[in-house]
């Protein structure tokens, strides 16, 4: 919608190396710049590589971690203080992501998730791309609105201030699998998302607050789905990782 910044998400997941960053990048750098009053682009690599990737990449692109620790830093082995974060230059995370929701090794729950999201928002001061979105088995079960109901309660029990939040709808049948979502599926739960905050939080952060659509985006079907009026930007998995990447960036135009 013309009121809310297009927003597009590059999750690069645990793919990549040193050099295929260094590859894209140099891509990404030779696009144009940004249109800072109507789009923002946020890259989030692999933990490792967020602090050289930050060093290289253009200034107009944002910087986000793909996960972080549910609080401050200590005796974590493996885990990332979000505070961190911010240290080499990152200014967000994704949280909530249906790979770690899900993972039989991870299975982070919704009051994890939560938590995680008030120490990055409230003591870290980053922005968070807070993911929700249903298996298939609960769309075939019509259950599709009451999953995404239930884990922005979640969220809207633990923090207060939505300011730096962003919703990415991303239903789980949809992410890797090439099988997107036709953009009447997506605009119909962005309307319930919109809607429920609207209802539980307040008109105002109904209105400001971006959702993005994510699940198998790809230059080839970005324009169709950014035309839907609840629809605010994308979050891109694997087709982020191909200097056609800027095509999506550009399907708000
Ligand atoms: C994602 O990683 O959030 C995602 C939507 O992946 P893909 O675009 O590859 O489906």
């Amino acid at each position: 919608s013309a009121s809310r910044k297009f927003l597009v998400g590059g999750n690069w997941k645990c793919n990549l190396t040193k050099a295929a960053i260094s590859d894209l990048v140099s891509a990404f750098n030779a696009a144009s710049p940004l249109d800072p009053t109507a789009v923002e682009v946020v890259i989030a690599p692999p933990a490792i590589y967020l602090d050289s990737t930050r060093q290289i990449l253009r200034d107009d692109f944002a910087i986000s971690a793909q996960n972080v620790w549910v609080s401050a830093g200590g005796a974590y082995t493996g885990e990332l203080d979000a505070t961190m974060i911010s240290d080499v230059g990152g200014d967000w995370t994704i949280l909530g992501h249906s790979e770690r929701r899900h993972h039989p090794v991870l299975k982070e729950s919704d009051a994890t998730i939560a938590e995680k999201a008030k120490y990055a928002l409230e003591t870290a001061g980053l922005n968070v791309m807070y993911c929700i979105g249903e298996l298939l088995e609960e769309r075939q079960s019509g259950n599709t609105v009451a999953v995404c109901e239930r884990q922005l309660a979640a969220l809207a029990a633990t923090v207060s201030d939505w300011s730096k939040i962003v919703i990415a709808y991303e239903p789980v049948w949809a992410i890797g699998t090439g099988e997107v979502a036709t953009p009447e599926q997506a605009e119909e739960v962005h309307f319930a998302v919109r809607k429920w905050l609207e209802k539980n939080v307040g008109k105002g952060v109904a209105e400001a607050t971006r959702i993005l659509y994510g699940g198998s985006v790809s230059p080839a079907n970005c324009e169709e789905l950014a035309k839907k009026g609840n629809i605010d930007g994308f979050l891109v998995g694997g087709a982020s990782m191909q200097p056609s990447f800027l095509e999506i960036v550009d399907s708000y135009k």
